[in-house]
C-alpha cells in the first residue's frame, strides 16, 4: 500500500534523504513521522475512511505528505490543478466533494473564492507562508499509524484528466494501481536507494505524483521542483538527479538554457520524456547534446496511473532502428496492449492504425460519480480504450498518431495529425507545429498548419507546401498555413487543439 512507504525505508535507512524541495529535506524518518501526524492532524478535521482530502498549489512536500497520510486513513487525495480558475476550481471541488481543502499560500485567494461558489465547502486549510494553519494542526496532532485493512483496490487518488477534450472527470486511482506502474516504470528505467528523482511536472498530474511514487516506493530521494522555469530545472539536475521526467515542451528551455552546459548535469543517468508527441529534430539534438543520458520515451495516461509503453534507452541509441524514434515503444511488464477496431474492439491486422486498448492493473477503478462515463471508456472484460489511434509494427512497437478526437477526414481520407506535425516539424525555418482539421465545402475537412517560426528564420507558404508534397500524400498537405508566435499548451505541454479549434473557426471536440 502507497502509506508503507515511508515506514519501510524509515526501517532501513531512518537518515537517508525522502524528500528535498527548495532546500528543505526530509530524511525518512521524519517524513513517516510527520505522515502519522498528519493523519492525527486529518483525522481531528473530521476525515474519516471512504472521504477525500484536497489539495491545491505549487509541488511541495506537504501534498505528498498529506496524500501518504490520508491513504493510510483510508481516504483519498485529490490534487487539483493551480491554474484552474475559480469558477473551475468549484467545479472540481463540488465534483469530489472533499472533508478538507489543503491550499498553500498562493493558491489560498482562487481556493476562497472557488469555495464562495459552494453550498457545502470543504474546511480551508493554508499550508506555508504567514497564513500557515497546517504546521499548528500538525504540531498539535497525536500520532495516527495507518489502518490494518486497507484493500489493495481502494482508492487512494483522484486525478482530473487534463480535460483537452470534454468535461473534467476525476479517475479513481488505487494502491495497487499506482504500485504496479511505479514498478513497471522502473523495468524500463531502474531506481533505488542512492538515487535521486527530480520531479518537475506538477503533483496534480500522473507524470507528477505517479512519478514521484515511482522513485519514492523504490527508496529513492524525491527532488520537487517548485517551479519549472528553464533555469530552475537545469539548476535542480545539476544538484545531483540522477532521474527525471520532462515532457517534451520542456526541452528546447533546456537545451538552450545558458547555465545548462551537458557537464552540469554529472549525475543525470535517466532522462525520461513524455506525455505528448515529441518532435524529432529535438530528440536528435538532445542525443546528441548528451551522450551519456539514458533517455526513455513514456506513454501513458492518467487513467492508467501513469506510464503503460516505452521505449528504451537502447533503441534511441541504435542507428539501425532510427525510425523507431517515432514510436512510444512496446508495453511495459503488466500491460496487456491491442491495436482494436474502435466499434467491435477485434485487433486490426498488422500495421494498420487502430485505438490502443490496454489492460493492466495499473488502470483506474473508474470516473468519480460517473458510472456511464466509466462504462464507455472501460469494456466489460476490463479495457480501457484510450482514446489514441496508434500502428504496431512488427516487433510490436507503437505508433501514436493521433488522439480519435482530433483525427482529421478530408475527401473521406483519414489524416493523422501526429504524422503531418512530424513532417512540419523537420522544416528547417519551423520551431513547432500543429495541424487541426477546418471545415471545408469541397473536402469536409481540410488540414491546417498553425505554425511557429524558428527564431529569425520565414516560414513561406509555398515553400513549405513543396516540402510537404516531397514527404507526405497530398490529401495529407495542410491547405492553409497559420503562422502563429506559440502554440496554446496545457500544463502537462499538450497542445490545446481546442483552443486552436475555436481561433480558426471549427467545432469544439
Ligand atoms: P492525460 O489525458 O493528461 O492523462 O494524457 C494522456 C494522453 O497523452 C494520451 O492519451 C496521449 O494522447 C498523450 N500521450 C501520452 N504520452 C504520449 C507519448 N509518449 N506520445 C504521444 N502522446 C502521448
Ligand atoms: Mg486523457
Ligand atoms: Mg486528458
Amino acid at each position: 500500500m502507497v502509506h508503507h512507504v515511508p515506514g519501510h525505508w524509515a526501517a532501513r535507512g531512518p537518515a537517508a534523504e525522502a524528500l528535498a524541495c527548495d532546500g528543505r529535506r526530509w530524511t525518512w524518518r521524519r517524513l513517516a513521522e510527520r505522515a502519522d501526524r498528519s493523519r492525527g492532524a486529518l483525522r481531528a478535521l473530521g476525515v474519516r475512511r471512504g472521504d477525500r482530502v484536497a489539495h491545491l498549489g505549487r509541488n511541495d512536500p506537504v501534498c505528498l505528505e498529506t496524500f501518504l497520510a490520508a491513504a493510510g486513513a483510508g481516504a483519498a487525495t485529490v490534487v487539483l490543478n493551480r491554474r484552474l480558475a475559480p469558477a473551475e476550481l468549484a467545479y472540481a471541488v463540488g465534483d469530489s466533494a472533499p472533508v478538507v481543502l489543503l491550499a498553500d499560500s498562493g493558491s489560498a485567494e482562487t481556493a476562497r473564492r472557488a469555495l464562495a461558489e459552494l453550498p457545502a465547502p470543504p474546511r480551508l486549510v493554508v499550508t506555508g507562508g504567514a497564513d500557515d494553519a497546517y504546521e499548528p494542526l500538525l504540531a498539535r496532532a497525536d500520532p495516527l499509524p495507518p489502518l490494518d485493512d486497507i484493500a489493495p483496490d481502494d482508492t487512494c487518488l483522484v486525478l482530473y484528466t487534463s480535460g483537452t477534450t470534454g468535461f473534467p472527470k476525476g479517475a479513481e486511482l488505487t494502491h495497487r494501481g499506482l504500485l504496479s506502474g511505479a514498478a513497471a516504470l522502473r523495468a524500463a528505467a531502474p531506481i533505488g536507494p542512492g538515487d535521486r528523482n527530480l520531479v518537475p511536472l506538477p503533483l496534480f498530474h500522473v507524470g507528477g505524483i505517479g512519478y514521484a511514487l515511482y522513485g519514492m516506493a523504490a527508496g529513492a530521494a524525491t527532488h520537487l521542483l517548485r517551479d519549472p522555469a528553464p533555469e530552475a530545472l537545469c539548476r535542480a539536475v545539476g544538484d545531483g538527479a540522477t532521474h527525471t521526467l520532462l515532457v517534451p515542451a520542456m526541452l528546447p528551455g533546456v537545451l538552450r538554457a545558458g547555465t545548462a552546459p551537458a557537464d552540469a548535469f554529472g549525475r543525470l543517468r535517466h532522462l525520461l520524456y513524455g506525455a505528448s508527441p515529441m518532435p524529432l529534430p529535438l530528440l536528435r539534438e538532445a542525443l546528441d547534446r548528451f551522450p551519456a543520458f539514458r533517455f526513455v520515451q513514456v506513454y501513458g495516461m492518467t487513467e492508467l496511473s501513469g506510464a503503460v509503453t516505452a521505449l528504451d534507452p537502447a533503441v534511441h541509441r541504435d542507428p539501425a532502428q532510427a525510425r523507431r524514434l517515432a514510436s512510444a515503444g512496446r508495453p511495459l511488464p503488466g500491460v496487456e496492449a491491442r491495436v482494436a477496431d474502435p466499434a467491435t474492439g477485434a485487433a486490426v491486422p498488422l500495421g494498420r492504425t487502430g485505438e490502443l486498448w490496454v489492460r493492466t492493473a495499473q488502470r483506474m477503478k473508474g470516473y468519480l460519480g460517473r458510472p456511464e462515463a466509466t462504462a464507455e471508456t472501460v469494456t466489460e472484460d476490463g479495457w480501457l480504450r484510450t482514446g489514441d489511434v496508434v500502428r504496431a509494427d512488427e516487433d510490436g512497437f507503437l505508433y501514436v498518431e493521433d488522439r480519435l478526437k482530433d483525427l482529421i477526414i478530408s475527401g473521406g481520407e483519414n489524416v493523422y495529425s501526429a504524422e503531418v506535425e512530424r513532417v512540419l516539424a523537420e522544416h528547417p525555418a519551423v520551431a513547432e507545429a500543429a495541424v487541426i482539421g477546418v471545415p471545408d465545402e469541397v473536402w469536409g475537412e481540410s488540414v491546417l498548419a498553425v505554425v511557429v517560426a524558428r527564431d529569425g528564420a520565414r516560414v513561406e507558404e509555398a515553400g513549405l507546401d513543396a516540402f510537404c508534397r516531397g514527404h507526405l500524400a497530398g490529401y495529407k498537405c495542410p491547405r492553409g498555413v497559420a503562422l502563429v508566435t506559440r502554440l496554446p499548451r496545457n500544463a502537462t505541454g499538450k497542445v490545446d487543439k481546442n483552443a486552436l479549434r475555436a481561433a480558426h473557426g471549427a467545432r469544439e471536440r
